[in-house]
């Protein structure tokens, strides 16, 4: 695909490198032998590009999400963030889980104010930015509701609002939408690309549709299925809101099925040599 240097000539400054990951391999010994979930990997990250990290179950998305978290160190290589190398999870990197982690005894409003609360804020500054991500992602209505009382879509919307409030640069989202319903992902989606175009914030996001890496990505990263790699960095050029049926969408879409459906074979034969080897 030819289309380098199109956005150069109309930034004022080229954007800079926010996330580096350096020759990253990560292992993990389990019963007895070694899975190689990372090998080899290295990935540049602009300051405010939205990355989609895309391919089958088991492939690695999460462990490298988790790396660029500081959950989980490599075993081999860097992660580094604004030229730091990363240790620890820090606050300059939110994390959004498939599983939305609410405090089931707090309402939405406490929810999304408990980093704040964490971090010592005044009272005053606290309700004040709790109210203006309430409105943001269309949650005023249920600020006194329990995440019990609520749709899969809101207790995702009370999540990302939570990781937002803490106003990290980076948003790590590993498949957040994943066990949504098809408009409300759609929905979300919108809303997410809506905050992201508006605060500027680098988006590493984990997810194994296609439709969705082309929806929303710049780029969307293709992993090989282990070890895991990267097989492919697509740069997705269309101009936003994509139309799904649109021409170049569907030839995208074809690539990208092609290459996700070798790895899947990949994880196929796998499952089946692990069942006959019982
Ligand atoms: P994905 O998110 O792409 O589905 P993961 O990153 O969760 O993939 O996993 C990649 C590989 O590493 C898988 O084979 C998985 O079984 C293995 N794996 C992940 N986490 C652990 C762990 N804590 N211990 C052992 N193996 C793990
Ligand atoms: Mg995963």
């Amino acid at each position: 695909m030819i289309t380098a240097s199109k956005t150069v000539s109309v930034q004022s400054e080229p954007a800079r490198t926010q996330i580096e990951v350096r020759g990253v391999d990560k292992v993990f010994a389990t019963g007895g032998h070694d899975v190689v979930a990372l090998q080899g990997i290295d990935l540049t990250i602009r300051k405010g590009e939205f990355v989609c990290l895309l391919g089958p179950s088991g492939c690695g998305k999460s462990t490298l999400l988790n790396a660029v978290a500081g959950f989980q160190p490599p075993s081999r290589g860097v992660i580094l963030v604004d030229g730091q190398p990363v240790l620890i999870p820090g606050p300059d990197r939110g994390m959004v889980f498939q599983e939305y982690a609410l405090f089931p005894w707090m309402t939405v409003a406490e929810n999304i104010g408990f980093g704040l609360q964490i971090k010592r804020m005044s009272q005053t500054e606290i309700r004040e930015r709790v109210e203006t991500l309430l409105v943001k992602l269309h949650l005023q209505d249920f600020r006194n509701r329990y995440p019990k009382d609520l749709s899969g879509g809101m207790r995702q919307r009370v999540a990302i609002a939570r990781v937002l409030a803490l106003d990290s640069p980076i948003l790590l989202m590993d498949e957040p939408f994943g066990a949504l319903d098809a408009l409300t992902r759609r929905t979300l989606q919108d809303e997410l690309l809506r905050i992201w175009e508006e605060v500027g914030k680098t988006v590493l996001f984990v997810t194994h549709s296609i439709e969705e890496s082309i929806y929303l990505a710049d780029r969307v990263v293709v992993m090989t299925y282990r070890p895991g790699t990267i097989k492919r960095d697509v740069r997705v050029e269309m101009p936003r809101p994509r139309d799904g049926a649109s021409a170049e969408f569907n030839r995208l879409k074809r690539d990208l099925a092609q290459l996700v459906m070798e790895e899947q074979q990949r994880f196929s034969q796998d499952e089946i040599r692990s069942v006959t080897a019982d």
